[in-house]
Formats: structure tokens, C-alpha cells, sequence
């Protein structure tokens, strides 16, 4: 279990001054010049050695991902920063933004600097008002006391601009985000190119989550190492869990990566509704992976890794837990639908698949399926999967794949007894 002094987000709860004052207390902004002035490259060899993985979902390891920004291009460089936070189950980036927002502005200033970016835009979720005003008097007192902003204390010219967005789950996609910032209707763009060449305005843009940027300004105070040795090898470091559905307590907590998902539950949720033993399902990293069962869930480790392993995710590390209650179903059915309404509609196989795979699972969740149906929707989870611009395709493909990987035989009893109770309700 984690201690308290590894901990990085000390006001995750909201208990404390939220304030620059009362983020100087806890450490914020202390030492932030000693970093900036041993150069650009110093902070991402730093990030790099620490081990950090992205914590937006797709876990590529951040050094390396600020290391593809060219290092003289004439074109100037942009950090985006995505707060988007809509993944159903994810709600770790709001407790930042609205109660340790200056551990965001002080890594958007480290990070922008590390490559070369003058200027950043940290792009909020529609639905986070509260949580963008936060932010913005976070940014306010920053620029007031000269922390950021041009000519700052810190020697680096740096504007930080908080974008709200008008509330599309689509908006999370790095490229689509690009294209909101700008203006456009927000759709993802086909890659090559990346933003790293070709990015916001045309030009370098790196694009990382709230979390991956929060927590850069503590590994530089504590050193690399110190993060590398949190966690497991490949999976390093503290990770903010977000727990909801049947469990005693849900909550958000940093814990360090690798903790079994049992011990997560049990010591932060009061453990599974009803015992371990009523757990069905769970799923593990925000809506858009794919399930797994309650005996998986009894021995994984939380990680990118592990989870992986069994064909699931840790994704934004957003655990939905569901106990024996749960039409399972029905549940996937209700993720279906969320994709469905959320797709762009640019690639035939989301938008047309999408739709698809939501009304044959309503039929099923009735029973009103054959079971050669169920193959038949495997197939076209298969040929949505890959075949799209962005990741949505995927996020909606996944669900149903583990749905019928780890539930068949419900899905199959489920068109038996509607058949049954219809042949019985005919012969009467
Ligand atoms: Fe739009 Fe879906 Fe294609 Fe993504 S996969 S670009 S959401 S239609």
C-alpha cells in the first residue's frame, strides 16, 4: 500500500487550500527554476528514467512521446494538455482540477519547456464548469504572481489558455481536440500526419493527459528514481484509481501501480458489495475495454501489463465493479449505446457498426436473438475494430468482445428461456 509521504496529490479530497498559497505549502512550485535551468533535454531524460506511462488510457511512455518533438523547426511548438475526462467511470482529472489545479499549471510549464513550447491549452470537458473556473483561478494567480506568462520568474515565456469544450466525447481524441481548439467541428483527423509534426495550427504539438503532466513537477523535486521505484517494472510510479458501481465506498485514490485489484477494493471500498463472493464482473479501465471475470479479478495486478494479459486494459484505470446483481447484457448493451451516440459518424464501419451493435444487444438482452447471432455480432465487433480513423471504432468493438468472451453461455441461457416461455405461452 502506498505511503502518505509518496503520495503526490495531497489535496485530492479538497480538504485544503486549493489556493497558490496553500499549493506553495504542500510544494508546489518549489524548485520549478532549478529545473528549467538545466535545459530542455535534463527534464525529458528525467521523465524518461522515471518510467512514466501516459495516464489517459493508451500508456505510451511520456519522455519518449515529448522526445519525437523536433528540436529546431521554425514553426512554433504546442503543448496540449487534454482534460477532457468523459470516459464513463473516469473521474480522477476533475479531483486536479478542481483541488490540486497547480500542480497541472506548474507540469504544463515544465513540460512546455522541456519541449519548447511557448504556449499550452489545457482543453476541459464541457460538463466540467466548476471545475474550468477552478483552473482558471489557478491560471490567474500564476500569471499575477509572475510564475507564468512573459517575463516570469522562471526565465521561459509561457501563456497557458483554458479551453472549455462544448461537452463531445469525440473531443478526447487527441486530433479531434486539435480540431475543436481550432474552431472546427471536433473529428478526428487521419493520421500520418502526427501532431507531433503536424498538430495544432499546422505546427509541433504534443498532447498528454491531466495526470501524465501533474505529476512531472514532483518526479523532478524527488528525482526519477524515487518514482521508478513505486509500482511494478514497466509500470511505474503512483496512479490515481477511480472505483465506482458495487462496491461499499466508491472512491478516487493514488495508490501505486501494480496493486492487486483485490487489495484495491477491500482496503479503499470497504470491498464488493454483498462480499466477494457476489462479485461478477469487472471492468477495469473505463467503459471502453473489455471485461473481465470475478476469478480474473481475484489474482490481477492493476497495470498496463497484467491487465493486457487477460485481453482487458487498465485504460484510464477507472474500475466499474458489478456484482452478481448486474444484467450483464444489459450493461454492455447501455456501453453500446454511449458509442453509438458518441461516434463522429465519419467512418461507416463506427457510425453504421456502432448502431448495429447496439440494437442487436437489445434484442439480446430480451432473448429475441438467435445464438448463430452471437458469432455473427463477434464478427462485426472484428471488422469495426481497426478499421476506423480513431479509437472509437475500438471503444465500442471491445465491450461486446469481452461480453461474449467471458459471458456467452448467459447470453445463450438468456434466448433459451424466451424461447421456452414463448413456445409455452403458444401452446396455451
Ligand atoms: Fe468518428 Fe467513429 Fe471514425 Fe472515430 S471511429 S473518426 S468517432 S466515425
Amino acid at each position: 500500500m502506498l505511503e502518505d509521504r509518496d503520495r503526490i496529490f495531497r489535496n485530492l479530497y479538497g480538504f485544503h487550500d486549493a489556493s497558490l498559497k496553500g499549493a506553495i505549502r504542500r510544494g508546489a512550485w518549489d524548485g520549478t527554476k532549478l529545473f528549467i535551468d538545466r535545459g530542455h533535454d535534463f527534464i525529458i531524460d528525467e521523465v524518461k528514467k522515471s518510467g512514466l506511462r501516459g495516464r489517459g488510457g493508451a500508456g505510451f511512455p511520456t519522455g519518449l512521446k515529448w522526445s519525437f518533438m523536433p528540436k529546431a523547426d521554425p514553426r512554433p511548438s504546442y503543448l496540449v494538455i487534454n482534460a477532457d475526462e468523459s470516459e464513463p467511470g473516469s473521474c480522477k482529472d476533475r479531483e486536479i482540477l478542481r483541488h490540486d489545479p497547480h500542480l497541472l499549471v506548474e507540469g504544463a510549464l515544465v513540460a512546455a519547456f522541456a519541449m519548447r513550447a511557448h504556449t499550452s491549452y489545457i482543453y476541459v470537458r464541457g460538463e466540467y464548469i466548476r471545475e474550468r473556473e477552478a483552473l482558471q483561478r489557478a491560471v490567474d494567480e500564476a500569471y499575477a504572481a509572475k510564475l507564468i506568462g512573459k517575463n516570469n520568474v522562471h526565465g521561459w515565456d509561457f501563456d497557458l489558455y483554458v479551453v472549455h469544450g462544448a461537452g463531445a466525447y469525440i473531443c478526447g481524441e487527441e486530433t479531434a481536440m486539435l480540431e475543436s481548439i481550432e474552431g472546427k467541428k471536433g473529428q478526428p483527423r487521419l493520421k500520418p500526419p502526427f501532431p507531433a509534426n503536424v498538430g495544432l495550427w499546422g505546427a509541433p504539438t504534443t498532447i498528454n493527459n491531466v495526470e501524465s503532466i501533474a505529476v512531472v513537477p514532483e518526479i523532478l523535486r524527488r528525482g526519477a528514481l524515487w518514482f521508478a521505484d513505486l509500482g511494478l517494472p514497466n509500470n511505474t510510479g503512483t496512479k490515481l484509481f477511480q472505483i465506482s458501481g458495487h462496491v461499499e465506498k466508491p472512491c478516487v485514490v493514488e495508490e501505486e501501480m501494480g496493486i492487486p485489484m483485490r487489495e484495491l477494493l477491500d482496503k479503499h471500498c470497504g470491498g464488493v458489495r454483498g462480499g466477494w463472493d457476489n462479485l461478477l464482473a469487472v471492468i477495469p479501465g473505463g467503459s471502453s475495454v473489455r471485461c473481465i471475470t470475478a476469478e480474473q479479478a481475484a489474482d490481477v495486478t492493476m497495470d498496463f501489463d497484467a491487465l493486457g494479459k487477460l485481453g482487458s486494459g487498465l485504460g484510464t484505470a477507472a474500475v466499474i465493479v458489478m456484482d452478481k446483481s448486474t444484467d450483464i447484457i444489459g450493461a454492455i448493451r447501455r456501453i453500446a449505446y454511449f458509442y453509438k451516440h458518441e461516434s463522429c459518424g465519419q467512418c461507416t464501419p463506427c457510425r453504421e457498426g456502432t448502431g448495429w451493435m447496439w440494437r442487436v444487444l437489445e434484442r439480446m438482452e430480451r432473448g429475441q436473438a438467435e445464438k448463430s447471432e452471437i458469432d455473427m455480432l463477434l464478427d462485426v465487433t472484428k471488422q469495426v475494430e481497426g478499421h476506423t480513423i480513431c479509437a472509437l471504432g475500438d471503444a465500442a468493438a471491445w465491450p461486446v468482445q469481452g461480453l461474449i468472451k467471458n459471458f456467452r453461455p448467459v447470453i445463450e441461457a438468456r434466448i433459451d428461456d424466451y424461447k421456452k416461455t414463448h413456445a409455452r405461452q403458444a401452446a396455451e
